[in-house]
């Protein structure tokens, strides 16, 4: 086919469900291309001799590799392209922010659209699955020295994968009930199936990863016993950010505020939570909206989100915003919160302020500026913020950790060593509310040094580690 061939497919189309059909349950929304619709799309790619999308991913994905595998129509092969760099395409090609890493770097996104370059990815996994094919490589043979991973988000999933594919017996410690970290509490279910979830985990325990559930460590156990006590010579904290970041306003202690990540965790773990007729979200990034959609499915009818910024500031993805808009939940744009007001107890109303957009900083986001005198009133059943996480230090309890003035651990960039040398770190833990992705890569690189730092080598030589912060 001949460049301009290439240049002239429009951009595939990937099914949806109608809003009616899934704005009552939590069913995937996005259905995933057939192969004829796969390969019309994968011979859309230049095959650039720079693949910028490979420097934008934060994997550093072989991208021309494995599309150019499916459109010769090898799946398996494509597959297994993407399987040297990443632990996790299936998670990986349902959530990444393709649009801010991969495709946002394609050079067919400077005059039209990128490449569909996350649904390519997902076909093939989901042509593997579809196939019974064996997903995962080979388990190692069990080596003596053992280590603990201290939650089972991506970061720590990846870091055990890595590690029990170099025969180290690996133990994750989660303190909820489910394991995934953000992935199973966090990101709908409605955008990522909880099976594709499972699979991961069952491919972990199958490579002799043994994983244990409600344990929080810092209060049932200590990293320090894991390590004296327990004999596990190295650990990998991957704590993520949970600890919900308050609006710091009057009225936040009322009933009827919920803060954005805890409600989303108690409905991904199973409790029956109806909000009321008339829910105020706070925020403007994938947490808000994802808080808003969910909030539709149990039952709320008026759903809005404020955000004191314009639509081109918000954080959120194009296509989540384009989901949200669809199913009926208006942005209230240049507007924030300042009181919430309230009755015995119970918010009846919140008070905001109308803003306008100030001085810009460098990269050209500007600052949310009260427009004076310009209060106004909207009543609510139910408020919840969802303006960012801070990390929750439970886990280095009696430990002297260095951590930045954000909270999140120092690390040394290459090695991901902690100010204690048998601890590392990587993903939210470390970069702050991040993306799952950039969770991976650390995982990845975390795993590397603990097992130079297993065998006393030198943890830094040759290493060429990407800077994600
Ligand atoms: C609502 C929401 C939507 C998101 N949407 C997207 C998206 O679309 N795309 C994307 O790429 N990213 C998204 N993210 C971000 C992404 O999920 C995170 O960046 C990623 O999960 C971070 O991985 P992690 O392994 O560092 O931490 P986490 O996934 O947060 O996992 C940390 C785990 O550690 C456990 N833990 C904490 N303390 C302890 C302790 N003391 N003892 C034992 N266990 C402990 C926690 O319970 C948790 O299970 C979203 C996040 C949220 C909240």
């Amino acid at each position: 086919m001949k460049p301009n061939e290439r240049l002239a497919i429009p951009r595939q189309k990937a099914p949806e469900l109608d809003v009616l059909s899934r704005i009552n349950n939590f069913s995937e929304v996005t259905g995933g291309f057939d192969e004829e619709t796969a390969i019309r799309e994968a011979n859309r790619c230049l095959q650039c001799k720079k693949p910028t999308c490979r420097q934008g991913c934060p994997i550093g994905n072989n991208i021309p590799g494995f599309i150019e595998n499916l459109r010769n129509g090898k799946f398996e092969e494509g597959y297994w392209v993407i399987r040297e760099t990443s632990s996790l395409p299936a998670v990986c090609s349902r959530v990444c922010p393709h649009e801010f890493q991969c495709e946002g770097a394609c050079i067919r996104a400077k005059k039209g659209e990128a490449v569909a370059i996350g649904l390519l990815e997902r076909f093939l996994v989901d042509w593997m699955v579809k196939n019974n094919r064996n997903m995962a490589r080979a388990c190692a043979l069990p080596k003596d020295k053992k280590v603990a991973i201290v939650g089972s988000g991506p970061a720590g999933m990846t870091a055990a994968y890595h590690l029990a594919h170099e025969g180290y017996p690996c133990t994750i410690f989660e303190s909820l009930p489910a394991f995934g970290g953000m992935l199973a509490v966090g990101i709908p279910a409605y955008r990522l199936p909880r099976d594709i979830i499972n699979a991961e985990f069952a491919a972990l325990k199958n490579c002799g990863v043994t994983v244990s559930n409600n344990i929080t460590i810092g209060k049932d156990i200590t990293l320090r016993q894991l390590k004296d006590e327990q004999g596990f010579a190295a650990v990998f904290v991957g704590v993520g950010a949970h600890s919900s970041r308050k609006l710091g306003i009057e009225g936040e202690e009322l009933r009827g505020v919920m803060h954005g990540v805890d409600y989303l965790r108690r409905v991904c773990l199973g409790e029956e939570i109806n909000l009321g007729d008339k829910v105020v979200v706070v925020g403007g990034g994938n947490v808000a909206i994802d808080v808003a959609r969910t909030a539709l499915r149990t039952g709320s009818k008026d759903v809005f989100i404020l955000y004191r910024r314009t639509k081109q500031e918000m954080p959120a993805s194009m296509a989540e915003i384009h989901h949200l808009e669809e199913e009926g939940v208006r942005i209230e744009f240049l507007a924030a919160p300042i009181k919430i007001h309230g009755e015995n107890g119970r918010l009846t109303k919140i008070e905001c302020h109308r803003m306008k957009l100030g001085e810009c900083d460098a990269s050209g986001r500007c600052r949310p500026v009260v427009i004076a005198g310009s209060n106004f009133m909207i009543e609510a059943d139910a408020i919840i913020p969802a303006i960012s996480q801070n990390v929750d230090h439970t886990a280095d309890n009696g430990l002297a950790m260095q951590i930045t003035s954000w909270g999140t651990y120092i690390v040394d960039p290459a090695t991901l060593q902690t100010s204690v040398p048998w601890i590392f770190s990587g993903g939210d833990s470390v970069l702050g509310p991040q993306t799952a992705a950039k969770a991976v890569y650390q995982g990845k690189v975390a795993a590397e040094s603990i097992k130079r730092y297993l065998e006393g080598m030198d943890l830094q030589e040759g290493r060429n580690v990407r800077d994600l912060s």
